[in-house]
C-alpha cells in the first residue's frame, strides 16, 4: 500500500495504471475508519483494479468550528485498517495541499438543485457546497472511473450526483449499503463521542426507521410517522431535528403513497452528538 500526501505524487503513482487503462476507483473519507468505510473499499475492489482511499478532514464542509476541531483523527488505526483491507493507495493531503490559499478557501458555488437546502442543508448551511468543493478537487486529483459513497449520507450521494451532472464529469457514482452495529446503530466516526447511555438511547433511531419500514403498508403514512416520532421524542437524551419520508430524488416529503424510491430519514442529537440515519422503503 502506497501512502502519498501530494497531488503530484498521487498523479505519478497513478500514471502507469492510467496508461494501462486500469480501472481506478476512489473512496473519499474523513478518516476515523470503521467497518462502514471498509465495506466501501471492499465493494470498490470488486469493481475496479486500483482503489484509492482519501483521508481528508475537509474544513469547508463544517459549519461548526468546534465540530471540526473535535473530529477524530486516529491515523495509525486508519492506516492499519486500510492495509488490512489491501487498499492500493492512500491519499492523505494537508489542508494547504487541497486549499493552497488557506485560510482563504476560494470561491465555490454551484447549483446543486433545490434539494441542497432541505434536510441536512437546512441544519448545516453551506455544507453541500463544501462537500462538492472537496469531492471535485479529489476527482480532479485521482480522475477515477468510479467513486463509492455510503447511503448512510443519503443526501450527500444525491448532491454528488448533481455535482457530476453540473460539470458533466465522466465518473460513475455508486451508493453502498449502510453498515450497522449488531444492535442496529449505524456506524459513524462520530459514534466515538457517544457515552454508554448515549449509545443505548441512540438505538431508538434505527428502531424508529425499522418501525416505519415494517408498518408503512399497514397503517396510514401520517400515523406511522407520528408513532415513530413519538418513539424518539419520548427517549431521554435524544433531541430530534427531523424524521421524514421523502422522495429519494427530490427530497420532497411524501404525503400519501410511498413510491419505489421513497426513503425515511432521521437526524437527531444524542447527548452532544448529532447523528443521521436512513432506510430505503422499497
Ligand atoms: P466520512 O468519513 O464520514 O466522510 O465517510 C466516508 C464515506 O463512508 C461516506 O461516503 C459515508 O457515507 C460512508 N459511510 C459512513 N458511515 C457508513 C456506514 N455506516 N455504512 C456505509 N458507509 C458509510
Amino acid at each position: 500500500m502506497e501512502i502519498v500526501h501530494t497531488i503530484s505524487a498521487l498523479k505519478v503513482l497513478l500514471s502507469p495504471f492510467k496508461k494501462a487503462k486500469s480501472k481506478v476507483a476512489l473512496v473519499p473519507t474523513m478518516g476515523a475508519l470503521h467497518k462502514g468505510h471498509r465495506s466501501l473499499i471492499e465493494i470498490a475492489q470488486q469493481q475496479a483494479e486500483i482503489v484509492v482511499c482519501s483521508i481528508f478532514v475537509n474544513p469547508t464542509q463544517f459549519t461548526d468550528p468546534k465540530d471540526l476541531e473535535k473530529y477524530p483523527r486516529p491515523l495509525e488505526h486508519d492506516i492499519k485498517m486500510l492495509e488490512d483491507a489491501r487498499c492500493n493507495i492512500v491519499f492523505m493531503p494537508t489542508v494547504k495541499e487541497m486549499y493552497p490559499l488557506f485560510p482563504n478557501i476560494e470561491n465555490w458555488h454551484i447549483d446543486l438543485g433545490s434539494a441542497e437546502f432541505l434536510l441536512e442543508g437546512e441544519f448545516r448551511k453551506g455544507h453541500y457546497q463544501g462537500v462538492t468543493q472537496i469531492v471535485k478537487k479529489l476527482f480532479d486529483a485521482v480522475n477515477p472511473a468510479v467513486a463509492f459513497f455510503g447511503q448512510k449520507d443519503f443526501q450527500q450521494v444525491l448532491m454528488i450526483k448533481n455535482m457530476v451532472k453540473f460539470f458533466n464529469l465522466n465518473v460513475e457514482i455508486i451508493s453502498c449499503p449502510i453498515i450497522r452495529e449488531e444492535d442496529g446503530l449505524a456506524m459513524s466516526s462520530r459514534n466515538i463521542h457517544l457515552s454508554v447511555t448515549d449509545k443505548k438511547n441512540a438505538l431508538v433511531l434505527s428502531k424508529a426507521l425499522h418501525y416505519v419500514k415494517n408498518h408503512i403498508s399497514e397503517i396510514n403514512l401520517a400515523d406511522v410517522l407520528a408513532n415513530a416520532k413519538r418513539m424518539i421524542n419520548t427517549t431521554d437524551g435524544v433531541e430530534l431535528d427531523y424524521f421524514t419520508i421523502v422522495d429519494g430524488d427530490t427530497l420532497m416529503p411524501i404525503t400519501n403513497r410511498i413510491t419505489e424510491n421513497s426513503v425515511v430519514l432521521v437526524a437527531a442529537k444524542v447527548g452532544k452528538t448529532r447523528l443521521i440515519d436512513n432506510m430505503l422503503l422499497a
